[in-house]
């Protein structure tokens, strides 16, 4: 058996360009320790060309899985007896179906194999949105999301279900920091600001350009999502249910974005505050920031009210978590952030956190709540259309 493999970095972008790719172990494991998994189908086909995708499906996978596990159990301070909300192994099927979608249902996570015909020329394109370290990174995301706050799952608010959304996304991004590669782009950049447009914000180029070719109007024009937006906060309840990506709309992929770019803009303050006047990055000081910045979202989550305005509540509870030996001095690089104009989680006039925190873990996907309310919510899906 080889000993490495060439995996993806962040995505196996659009077709046509070639996605970066970089060496990992054969050797890899998920399945013991804190919060394992159990990924299938392994790789098993007899004809070289198949064994060869499915060998990169599969150890890009596995790879990106133990990144972005070891990065959010840091952020949680590895507790003891910690386990998923579906038992003590979470089951990853890497060929559930064959729509352009991947989701986490409270059971497992589920990625399919969709074969999309291009627009233009009718040719068709496998896209495996499992062979995708982002959207892999993102369901990954919404599971230990469903570890740490349970009560969100049902919580019947358009602002829970936004940000289950965004939290997949800071998965995605937090996940890619935790490439060399990436960490080496983001403190090398030009600008002495990271918010920017990098391949680390632009999330899913592959399974966008895959969506792009039936509904042009719902993945941002070069990827599913980019993290760095403009987008600012507005009650969700005054936006339509439905819009283009070039526009808000209270469907939670869409609205997920103005917390994924306040989170942008806060790891771009504690990055300033990090190298100090005249500093300038290095991938140490990246990552130091990035784990930082998952740990405090972490704590914020644990200690947040679940209530309708959640983003408000999030924003609050990181601010307050951003206190003792190391961590005080972000505490206003936070603040800045989360109150800029064009990119705020705040309400202009916050609505005072009402006492309608929701309690209790449901029984499991049968207590699984609904939103929008006319029809059952039975899993956190990467399509803007799910
Ligand atoms: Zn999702």
């Amino acid at each position: 058996m080889a000993e490495s493999i060439a995996i993806w970095q962040e995505d196996p972008g659009e077709p046509g360009t070639s996605g970066r790719t970089t060496r990992a172990s054969m050797r890899q494991r998920l399945d013991s320790g804190s919060l394992a998994l159990t990924v299938t189908p392994e790789p098993s086909a007899d004809d070289a060309e198949v064994r060869a995708w499915e060998d990169l499906r599969y150890w890009t996978a596995v790879h990106t899985m133990e990144r972005s596990r070891a990065m959010w159990l840091a952020a949680m301070g590895r507790p003891a007896g910690l386990a998923w909300l579906p038992g003590a192994s979470l089951n990853v099927e890497l060929g559930a179906g064959t729509e352009l979608n991947a989701y986490y249902d409270r059971e497992g996570l589920q990625f399919h194999v969709a074969s999309v015909a291009e627009m233009r020329t009718g040719n068709i394109v496998r896209i495996a949105t499992g062979e995708s370290p982002d959207i892999v990174a993102h369901e990954l995301g919404h599971a230990i999301l469903d570890v740490i706050q349970p009560d969100l799952w049902d919580a019947n608010f358009t602002e829970t279900a936004a940000f289950h959304e965004a939290f997949g996304d800071i998965s995605a991004i937090l996940t890619a920091v935790e490439l060399n590669e990436v960490a080496d782009e983001l403190a090398t950049l030009a600008s002495s600001s990271v918010f920017v447009s990098t391949r680390m914000s632009r999330i899913g180029e592959q399974m966008g350009w895959g969506l792009r070719q039936t509904r042009p109007d719902l993945p941002d024009p070069n990827c599913l999502r980019d993290a760095v937006s403009s987008y600012f906060y507005v009650r969700p309840e005054t936006l339509p249910t439905s819009a283009p990506s070039s526009m808000l709309s209270s469907e939670p992929h869409n609205f997920a974005r103005v917390f994924t770019a306040a989170f942008m803009r806060v790891l771009d303050e504690m990055m300033k505050v990090d190298v100090g006047p005249g500093g300038k990055r290095t991938r140490a000081s990246v990552r130091r920031v990035a784990r930082t910045a998952a740990t405090l979202l972490v704590a914020a989550v644990r200690q947040a009210p679940v209530v309708d305005a959640y983003y408000h509540s999030v924003a609050l509870s990181m601010i307050a978590a951003a206190q003792g030996r190391g961590r005080a001095r972000y505490r206003k690089a936070i603040a800045t952030a989360s109150c800029a104009p064009g990119s705020s989680p705040w309400p202009r006039r916050p609505k005072p956190i009402s006492a309608s925190r929701r309690r209790g873990r449901p029984a499991g996907a049968e207590a699984a709540g609904v939103w929008p309310p006319r029809r059952r919510r039975s899993a956190r899906r990467s399509s803007p259309t799910g």
